[in-house]
């Protein structure tokens, strides 16, 4: 699960990283508060955020033709205009994708002056398990840039994650940025803070860029997080109830948050054989095997060891809401599943949509006979698969012209 940059800024500050002032808003009213405030308060600039689940904010473009989803205002007026030109407006980025993303909120937070730009990331290094702190010079910049064209800039520092972050890494990550004095000992406890944020909310990535050096009030220099990005491991979602709220559906597809709703691992694909498969293993051989007969699945869909009835239902609906669908494989082992209620499942959920797609089903295990009787008896055009291999090349079969 990802969550706006607002709310990652949430956590890191209650960890103690520094953070800029400010608010996230919902409508342009909303905005002209904040902004009135931060003014107030003697900042003499404010930015305005577009709130995605996408990076490259700053270099997209509205579809409306506005420039920019990170916007500097020296006024609150110029802010109100801001926020005009993106609440309720679609953002194209590098990260977006053509169709772009609604921006639905903005953060309004007082601007930093920037002296120096840099990336910290702390994330999960499955080839050695353990975390990895990433750091470079190079902030402002994709990541992916940086590691492509000079990746000895990239600092890379695992942590034994028994042991926990050690000072001598905070020291030593702040000496290879070039830190120096105050701005040193800053860095070295805004890194444990952010590391700290990764490990207690059960984060798969940390990642600040950038994270600045900024000059305040009188010149005195401080270290901030301008930029911040938190995905979430859902497995151990139900331990942090605080952060499940921040959950925001908009930014999701909407099949796969009905999914969700019905407990069903449901993943969009490109192409156009659904797959409803009981186990992700299964899941994953069978679009394995559509593809080896020249077919290409529509989806992954998993419902699980223990479907009910009604999740088989709710599958077969959601696999109808996706247009590029053009036929469906059911492939079943029922081993604690019962074949006989995946069967009867199947047999309303065809009734109750008025099924007119080629249908293919192949039942293995327990109480199969009765889940073929039950399809059998149905009077429904559906058709039987015996193995696998057959299944899915009568299903590649049915969209092949005659
Ligand atoms: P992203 O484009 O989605 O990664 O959004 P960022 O929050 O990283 O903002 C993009 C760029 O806008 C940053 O790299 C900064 O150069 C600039 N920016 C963002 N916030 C501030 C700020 O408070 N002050 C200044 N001067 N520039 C900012
Ligand atoms: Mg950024």
């Amino acid at each position: 699960m990802n969550i706006h940059e607002y709310q990652a800024k949430q956590l890191l500050a209650r960890h103690g990283v520094a953070v800029p002032a400010g608010d996230p808003c919902k409508t342009v009213e909303e905005a002209r508060v904040a902004a009135t405030k931060l003014f107030a308060a003697g900042h003499p600039l404010a930015v305005v955020k577009s709130q995605i689940h996408a990076g490259g904010r700053g270099k997209g473009t509205f579809k409306h033709g506005f420039q920019g989803g990170v916007k500097l205002a020296k006024s609150v007026e110029e802010a109100v205009n801001f926020a005009d030109n993106m609440l309720g407006k679609v953002l194209v980025t590098k990260q977006t994708g053509p169709e772009g993303r609604l921006v639905q909120t903005i953060l309004v937070a007082a601007a930093e002056s920037i002296r120096m730009e840099f990336y910290l990331a702390v994330l999960l290094d499955r080839n050695v398990s353990r975390p990895l702190i990433m750091a470079s010079t190079e902030g402002g910049v994709e990541i992916e840039e940086v590691a492509e064209k000079s990746p000895e800039k990239i600092i890379r520092e695992h942590v034994d994650p028994a042991v926990g972050l050690m000072p001598y890494q905070t020291r030593k990550i702040a000496s290879a940025l070039g830190l120096k004095g105050d701005l040193f000992n800053q860095a070295c406890k805004l890194i444990a803070a952010v590391y700290k944020t990764w490990w207690e909310s059960d984060a798969s990535m940390v990642e600040i860029n950038p994270l600045c050096i900024v000059e305040g009030p009188g010149g005195k220099e401080s270290i901030v997080a301008v930029d911040a990005k938190i995905g979430l491991d859902e497995n151990a979602l139900y331990r942090h109830p605080d952060i499940a709220a921040m959950r925001d559906l908009a930014e999701e597809s909407p099949l796969e948050v009905e999914a969700s709703k019905h407990a069903l691992n449901y993943i969009k694909l490109d192409g156009n054989i659904a797959c409803l498969v009981n186990g992700a293993g299964l899941a994953m051989s069978t679009m394995d095997i559509i593809k080896h007969f020249g077919g290409d699945p529509a989806n992954f869909l998993d419902v699980g060891g223990g479907a009910s009835k009604d999740q088989v239902s709710a599958a077969f609906k959601i696999i109808l809401s996706d247009a590029s669908v053009k036929a469906i494989l059911v492939n079943i082992f029922g081993g604690i599943m019962d074949c006989n209620v995946i069967a009867t499942g199947i047999v309303e959920a065809v009734r109750e949509t008025g099924l007119k797609l080629p249908l293919v089903v192949r039942l293995e295990g327990n109480n199969v006979a009765a889940g073929k009787k039950t399809l059998a008896e149905s009077g429904l055009t559906i058709i039987g698969g015996d193995s696998m291999a057959d299944a899915a090349q009568k299903v590649v079969k049915t969209l092949r012209p005659a």
